[in-house]
């Protein structure tokens, strides 16, 4: 079911430089599909230049090969003759490469988010999809794929449908899953090393976040709140976080969960989860951020009760229309 040559590949054809880049604060799914799709642009593409660009490679995705390739896009002025961006709803969370996506010749933006803005070129947005690594899958030859490939974009699959426990999962997701596991590779230790394993201090701000969380709106939404002065006496960074909000999730009752961190003066990353009823892609594209039904994130400004308030109001205004 492979997607035809035209749309992705079609570009890719025409151009001699290409860069890859991702969303800032990238995840999984966003590593995973850069990564997979450089090495095989490398590896299948060798007289293409290709470069791939993120904000910073989290430490549980470096085991990928490949992520050492992956650089920074501050102060580069390159003129690309094709800019993919993967798994990125909104050109301004394309972070420092935004500029290199501006001057490029061409563009593609392939992706899964609901509230994809379509800022490219070539627009290749299926929002069904369980993760952009999934979708990537479909315009790629199986035999050019190889075990490196495979496991980037099984890192890809599982970190967006949380082990294919999501409801974003699919039989589709399944099959791709299956024919990932194929080029032999190691998916127990892909999900153990890169999913379930927490240092130390990723466990102490957990067991912090779950203690110090609030029931609001008779115990059917879960907030926690981390201050920069807490991440700071974990030695943390805003990547140990990941899978705090998830975890707030699975609290018994609760329709939605939020983590909120501050990241600046008066300035919050906000995490939402929903269980299904609450449609918090909505919530996150009215705060100027995005995401999809269950999992979206913005970025607020105000003290951290302006921000509990105004996210809190819509979530109680969908919860009472939904009755
Ligand atoms: P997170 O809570 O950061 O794990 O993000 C959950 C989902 O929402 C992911 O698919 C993110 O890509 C998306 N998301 C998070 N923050 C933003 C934002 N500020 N703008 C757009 N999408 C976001
Ligand atoms: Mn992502
Ligand atoms: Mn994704």
């Amino acid at each position: 079911m492979m997607k035809t040559m035209n749309d992705l590949f079609g570009r890719i054809k025409e151009a001699e430089t290409i860069a890859i880049g991702g969303h800032i604060r990238p995840d999984g799914d966003c590593v995973g599909s850069c990564v997979a799709l450089y090495l095989y642009l490398k590896k299948n593409y060798p007289d293409k230049k290709v470069s791939v660009y993120l904000d910073h490679v989290p430490q549980e995705f470096m085991f990928l090969t490949g992520t050492d390739a992956v650089i920074s896009a501050k102060g580069v002025e390159t003129c690309f003759d094709l800019f993919i961006s993967l798994d990125c709803g909104d050109l301004s969370r394309l972070g420092d490469a935004q500029a290199l996506f501006e001057q490029a010749k061409d563009t593609v933006n392939l992706d899964h988010h609901i509230t994809n803005e379509m800022f490219a070129g070539t627009n290749l947005v299926e929002a069904q999809r369980s993760s952009t690594s999934e979708l990537l899958y479909e315009y790629l030859e199986p035999e050019k794929i190889d075990k490196d490939i495979a496991a980037a974009l099984y890192t890809g699959i599982i970190f967006d449908t949380g082990i294919f426990r999501h409801s974003n999962t699919s039989r589709r997701t399944m099959e791709i899953a299956g024919h990932l596991m194929e080029y032999g590779i190691e998916h127990w230790k892909i999900i153990d090393e890169s999913f379930d394993q927490k240092t130390y201090i990723q466990n102490q701000i957990l067991g912090r976040c779950l203690l110090e969380s609030i029931l609001v709106l008779n115990g059917t939404l879960i907030v926690s709140c981390v201050t920069q002065k807490t991440l700071d006496f974990y030695e943390a960074t805003p990547d140990d976080l990941d899978g705090v909000v998830d975890q707030l999730r699975t609290t018994k009752g609760v329709e939605a969960a939020l983590l909120i961190y501050e990241t600046g003066v008066q300035e919050y990353k906000v995490s939402m989860r929903s269980n299904g009823v609450v449609d918090v892609s909505k919530i996150g594209a009215f705060f100027g951020g995005g995401g999809h039904k269950k999992a979206a994130g913005c970025t607020m400004h105000g003290s951290f009760y302006d921000v509990i308030n105004n996210l809190t109001e819509h979530i109680e205004e969908q919860l009472l229309n939904k009755e």
